[in-house]
């Protein structure tokens, strides 16, 4: 879905497909300068994460593992409710192997610090963070976020795998939503 889908729903554009795929590209190349002699294992939080893994990982000069998690922690609204509940946990055996999430965005950072302490429980090499999108929340909690997309203003952004109520996954951009969709 394009921008011009979106009739009013759309308040801003923050960042076009261009910047997206131009960024991811840099990204790609800085993770593999680090992993290329490693048998990196790419983890991605469904579903919001699902077009940056499918766009990372094939920006990635060479060959990648990749599993999935899905767990429970914005409800249907835009607060982060600081609930964190394994929906779908990973296939693999992650005990010495080298992790690297794939997310979509940070926010107050409460899903992904569980999710990273879940994680290193079960005895990976190592287990790193690479996010495309970061609010300036994220700085409140103690999170090394090693690979970091674009730092964004505090707002509620879709598009891009980004939902509100399960919508606008599947925009091609990254914007924010005109305050009537909210009410
Ligand atoms: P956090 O726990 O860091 O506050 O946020 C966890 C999850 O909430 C993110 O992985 C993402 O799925 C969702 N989320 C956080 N901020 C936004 C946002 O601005 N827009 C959308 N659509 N989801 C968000
Ligand atoms: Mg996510
Ligand atoms: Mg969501």
């Amino acid at each position: 879905m394009d921008a011009e889908h979106m009739g009013d729903d759309l308040a801003e554009v923050l960042l076009t497909e261009e910047d997206i795929h131009g960024r991811l590209e840099e990204l790609a190349e800085e993770v593999w300068a680090d992993y290329h002699d490693k048998d990196v294992l790419l983890v991605g939080v469904l579903k919001g994460a699902i077009m940056v893994m499918a766009d990372f990982m094939r920006a990635l000069p060479g060959s990648a593992e990749v599993d999935w998690m899905a767990v429970s922690s914005y409800g249907s609204g835009t607060k982060s409710s600081g609930v964190v509940r394994i929906l779908k946990d990973l296939d693999t055996d992650i005990t010495d192997r080298h992790v690297l999430i794939v997310e979509d965005i940070i926010d107050s950072g409460l899903t992904l610090s569980w999710i990273r302490t879940n994680l290193l429980s079960r005895g990976p090499a190592s287990l790193e963070i690479c996010t495309l999108l970061r609010k300036p929340t994220a700085a409140k909690v103690e999170i090394d976020t090693r690979y970091v997309g674009f730092d964004i203003p505090e707002a509620f952004v879709v598009g891009y795998g980004l939902d509100y109520d399960e919508k606008y996954r599947n925009l091609r951009v990254i914007g924010t939503l005109a305050p009537h969709v909210y009410s």
